[in-house]
């Protein structure tokens, strides 16, 4: 129901997939091991404000294939013997080692028969040359996006929250994917620290005119054992409410074409990794306010692009 709401007025994904796929497809999430330069196990200065130990994604290890798998048996159980499924390499940076030890990773997934399209989770910077061509390469066989990390549009934002890249790095890469003709999916935040709507319209403005395939957004969220949950407890911390939200979302999607494909607009944390705000908790209850809010403003994607 409230699915139909929001379609009649944004441009989701689902209807897309059906169309292009012959039918609904769904993720199967993958963990290839590859961790995110960013972080401070590795040689990272701390991780992103917002990033829990488990980082964005954390799979439920074994291999890649058994991975697969068990992705597939699920999907099978609930959706019949020939689901559509969707490779998603959603786990902290799918990109982050060499081109040459990507590839058999990235292959092996890609010949599967079940595949139908594969996803890969990454950040602007972790994008060498040889990582361009192999995703090339990977989507002449296999329908691909490309889910790359923005957050803001505004360098001080990025920097109050340690993204360790700025918006021309993104830009950047964008045009990269441009020049090979892959779709790029932009994940962006609402209600990161020091930003109002006026920040996050001109964000939704600067993804519009940088040409992006779609977007993911969700809330700011204070997650377990995230930097930001230092600051949370001492109290220092604005979040928004969920009617700040809706409103915000509804401002953005109408700054966007109508073309651009909307993936996401509420997270799912899951109970256990939720610190606050706790609106955030109930996903159809914010796709609901973000509805009543395009409603209530007579706003449909693309009204003011
Ligand atoms: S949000 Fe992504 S890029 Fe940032 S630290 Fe976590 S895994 Fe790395």
């Amino acid at each position: 129901m409230d699915a139909a709401r929001l379609a009649s007025r944004v441009n989701l994904l689902g209807p897309w997939l059906r169309r292009v796929m012959g039918g609904p497809a769904r993720k199967i999430s993958l963990d290839p091991g590859l961790g995110c330069p960013h972080r401070p196990e590795g040689v990272g200065p701390g991780g992103c404000l917002y990033c829990p130990p488990g980082g964005s994604g954390p799979g439920r290890g074994g291999t890649l294939s058994e991975q697969l798998e068990h992705g597939l048996d699920r999907l099978r159980a609930r959706r019949g013997p020939t689901p559509r499924a969707l490779a998603y390499f959603q786990a902290y940076t799918a990109t982050n080692a060499p081109a040459q030890v990507l590839e058999p990773l990235f292959m092996e997934v890609a010949r599967h028969p079940a595949v139908a399209g594969i996803i890969v989770a990454t950040r602007p910077d972790c994008l060498p040359p040889a990582t361009w061509e192999l995703l090339a390469e990977l989507a002449r066989r296999r329908p691909l996006w490309l889910e790359l990390g923005l957050q803001s549009a505004h360098d001080a934002t990025l920097t109050r929250i340690n993204r360790g890249h700025d918006v021309a790095c993104f830009d950047q890469a964008l045009a990269q994917a441009h020049a090979r003709g892959l779709r790029v999916v932009a994940h962006v935040i609402l209600g990161l620290p020091g930003e109002d709507m006026g920040h996050t319209n001109a964000t939704a403005r600067h993804l519009a005119q940088g040409g992006v395939w779609g977007v993911k957004l969700h809330n700011l969220m204070v997650l377990a054992g995230a930097p930001l949950a230092h600051e949370h407890r001492a109290g220092g911390l604005a979040l928004w409410n969920q009617e700040e939200y809706a409103r915000a979302a509804a401002a953005f999607l109408a700054r966007l074409p109508r073309r651009v494909l909307v993936h996401r607009l509420a997270a799912d944390p899951g109970p256990d990794r939720l610190l606050a705000p706790g609106w955030a908790a109930d996903k159809d209850a914010v796709l609901r306010a973000i509805a009543q809010a395009m409603e209530e403003d007579n706003l449909r994607q693309g009204d003011l692009a």
